[in-house]
């Protein structure tokens, strides 16, 4: 006799049987198990959902600790940084509580000041690895105002959404990286009467995202979309770090450093330091580069990086925990082969990267020349062990393009 499998009645009892190859169900039990399966989906999303309050928020010692592993020297940005993705945490995890004291912490959002090369990207990205939160970079330069070429304001929370799978409450809590946020300073000064395309207008779309507002953003991004529905995004709880070389801003800040201590003790002079004026960069010097006051309002902590010397350029090669050489090492390795490279050949590198003028990105190009040939032919040979010295490298590099490497 038909009867379903799951609660034993028979069809003369049930609205529905539907038959199986083994069996039937009748239509209340799969109603039942649609729900145990709609259910289960949800918890499943539950817990896969980011909480602010069940990571461990690292203290501010611990977070530069950790950007130690990966960034070589730039002590004071990764203080201040530590400081400031700490407090903007915090800022998330108490906002869940109900407090009368009315008190709100403000955004902390950053900027950095360095020359090209210098850490910044890299700073945010270990940033970004260490809260597993989505993490974005976006090139100030694409954005430009509704109705111009290039990408709409709002495209800079696409990139966002995209690395948060689309989970919108995950991309509120993310980081997004603006980089070369000085190519958007308005050319001139004084507030332009005519409207000022390239610099002041981004700079004015930008304001609503950093003091947080809700934007509605396309999911696919640009309008080569325009039929998609728009994702309301709020940007509230969005860190933003800025960064930028602000080419020239030295002599900007040199001169109001040496207007200001006309008339005090000269001693005072004395004591700055004039090979690394970045060092004193205060906003008024955003100002006169060109930011508007309110962009440099909403981006309250300021930081520096320093321009990486010798040392720093020798300790990048094979100190941060996924150092260029260590990648060399573990490529080889997978092949069973063991690498060494002389000490000498490393102050080689470094040599070179301060000739061609490359600096930290130059290490790698210059690595790669050095390289290259024998990642092409060990592998198919029955090799164990891989030894570069100084005459090898110096014939690798010497036969190379510099014209290339001077690219990179
Ligand atoms: P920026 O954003 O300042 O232009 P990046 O952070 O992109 O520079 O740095 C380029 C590359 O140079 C990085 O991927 C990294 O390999 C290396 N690098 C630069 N500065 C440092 C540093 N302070 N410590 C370790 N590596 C660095």
């Amino acid at each position: 006799m038909d009867k379903c499998s799951f609660c034993g009645r028979k069809r003369s009892e049930v609205n529905l049987l539907i038959s199986g190859i083994e069996g039937f169900i009748c239509d209340e039990c799969s109603a039942r198990a649609y729900e145990i399966i709609a259910e289960e989906e949800l918890t499943k999303k539950e817990k896969s959902k980011f909480d602010i309050n069940n990571v461990k928020l690292k203290k501010p010692v611990e977070i530069k600790e950790f950007l130690d592993q990966y960034v070589i020297g730039q002590e004071h940005a990764k203080k201040v940084l530590s400081v400031a993705v700490y407090n903007h945490y915090k800022r998330l995890s108490v906002q869940n509580i109900k407090d009368d004291d009315d008190i709100e912490i403000d955004k902390s959002n950053i900027v950095m000041v360095g020359e090209t090369g210098t850490g910044k990207t890299l700073l945010a990205k270990t940033i970004a690895k260490m809260l597993h939160v989505p993490f974005t970079i976006v090139d100030a330069t694409v954005l430009t105002e509704a109705g111009y070429v290039g990408e709409d304001i709002e495209s800079l929370l696409t990139r966002l959404l995209q690395a948060a799978d689309y989970d919108v409450e995950k991309a509120e809590q993310g980081i997004v990286f603006i980089d070369e946020i000085d190519k958007i300073a308005r050319k001139s000064d004084n507030p332009s009467i005519t409207r000022d395309v390239s610099g002041e207008g981004v700079q004015q779309g930008l304001l609503k995202l950093l003091e947080g507002a809700i934007v509605n953003v396309p999911p696919k991004g640009g309008r080569k979309h325009p039929e998609q529905n728009l994702t309301p995004v709020n940007t509230k709880n969005i860190l933003f770090i800025a960064g930028g070389a602000f080419d020239g801003i030295e002599k900007k800040i040199a001169r109001r450093l040496n207007t200001q201590v006309v008339g005090f003790d000269k001693s005072e002079k004395n004591k700055i330091d004039q090979e690394n004026f970045l060092q004193y960069v205060a906003p008024q010097d955003l100002k006169s580069f060109g930011l508007i006051p309110e962009i440099i309002g909403r981006m309250p902590v300021l930081t520096h990086l320093n321009p990486l010397d010798r040392k720093a350029l020798r300790a990048i090669l094979t100190e941060p925990k996924n150092s260029i050489i260590k990648q060399y090492i573990k490529l080889f390795q997978i092949d069973g082969i063991e690498l060494h490279i002389s000490e000498n050949v490393f102050e080689y590198i470094v040599d070179k990267a301060i000739e061609y003028k490359i600096g930290a990105r130059g290490l790698r190009s210059i690595c790669e020349v050095i390289m290259t040939d024998a990642m092409f032919e060990l592998p198919s040979k029955r090799v164990k062990k891989f030894s570069v010295d100084i005459k090898y490298a110096k014939n690798k590099l010497e036969k190379a393009d510099i014209k290339k490497l001077k690219v990179a």
